[in-house]
């Protein structure tokens, strides 16, 4: 069996994979702050994850992953600048293998989250995770293929500018598609005290708000440059959103295909692409960070081959990951 970790913020979401990609076990840890604490956590994680089997963590596991935000050099397993962990440097792979007598490859996690998401939805062909979080990113899947480019940066399309002149982005331009369609965005452009901003948001619209009308527009607008970025670059035959903001589930949807509705209205050539029908939503229940992670160690998943998924709903998976977890991020 193999381990998958995704290790977020607050907490590290680790799950055993079998053979056939369904999950015998989940667990949740709580993830300490800076490079050694990380890596303490993660430790716990793979010893929790493998408790339930009863077996040795060296009996059990073939391999590791680990999805980790940040910069990640996915060859060496090292990350930098994974900010919310107070880690600029960490030896992750080398450090976590050391402790736990198995092979640990690393990789960012929403990378690794594109990967999972793509055989727990059965996907084929190419497609794409856009994540809405406190930032934008995607992850891009090639016939079952993770694509990096040389350097990683493959699928940073939050940080193409659609608005010029807009606000300052945290990469130094201005008007980024993350400065407008993250949940910072939101924030930004919807102040408010409520829980989440997001919903609040989409509440006052539904409502007939005419500011939070423009908001919300103007927010979708930059969600679906995303997708039509990922569609016109590498024809990505789907589009999954993922993240914070697509906790909002339909709504965001829904608000998304209008606006990709109308840009075919005025343009037969958007309309041939079919921008709308490739759009998807990341069920929030999913491990698909984690199970991606795993995925990274498996060579058939990430040179060309498919791997049998586990279909969503499926029995095993549902039977097995048990209680409703709190969503990712
Ligand atoms: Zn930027």
């Amino acid at each position: 069996m193999r381990i998958g970790l995704d290790i977020g913020g607050t907490k590290i979401d680790a799950v055993l994979l079998r053979d056939d990609l369904t999950i015998a076990s989940r667990v949740r840890v709580p993830t300490g702050k800076g490079p050694r604490a990380v890596v303490a956590s993660a430790e716990r994680a793979v010893h929790d994850v493998v408790a339930s089997t009863g077996g040795s963590v060296a009996s059990v596991v073939a391999s590791i992953g680990a999805g980790i935000p940040g910069m990640v050099d996915a060859e060496r397993g090292r990350v930098r600048h994974a900010v919310n962990l107070d880690v600029t440097d960490l030896a992750l792979a080398d450090e976590l293998s050391a402790r736990v007598g198995v092979p640990v490859h690393v990789e960012n996690d929403v990378k690794a989250a594109s990967l999972g998401a793509y055989h727990l939805l059965s996907l084929t062909g190419s497609a794409a995770l856009l994540n809405l979080g406190t930032g934008v990113a995607a992850g891009i899947v090639l016939d079952g293929r993770l694509w990096r480019g040389p350097g990683g940066g493959a699928g940073e399309v939050g940080h193409i500018p659609i608005e010029p002149g807009g606000a300052i982005c945290g990469c130094g331009q201005r008007g980024c598609i993350e400065t407008l369609a993250s949940g910072s965005a939101v924030a930004r452009l919807w102040p408010s005290h409520a829980e989440h901003p997001a919903v609040e948001l989409f509440d006052a619209a539904d409502a007939g708000d005419e500011r939070a009308r423009t908001v919300r527009r103007t927010v979708a607008q930059a969600v679906a440059s995303g997708i039509r970025v990922l569609a016109l670059t590498v024809d990505v035959e789907t589009v999954v959103l993922a993240g914070g903001l697509s906790h909002l589930g339909d709504r965001l949807r829904r608000s998304v295909t209008e606006v990709l509705e109308d840009w075919g209205d005025e343009s037969a050539f958007l309309a041939s692409l079919s921008l709308p029908s490739r759009v998807r939503m990341l069920p929030p229940e999913l491990a698909a960070a984690a199970v991606g992670a795993a995925l990274v160690g498996i060579p058939d998943a990430t040179e060309g081959r498919q791997v049998r998924a586990a279909p969503v709903g499926d029995d095993a998976t549902r039977a097995s990951v048990g209680a409703p977890v709190d969503a990712p991020r």
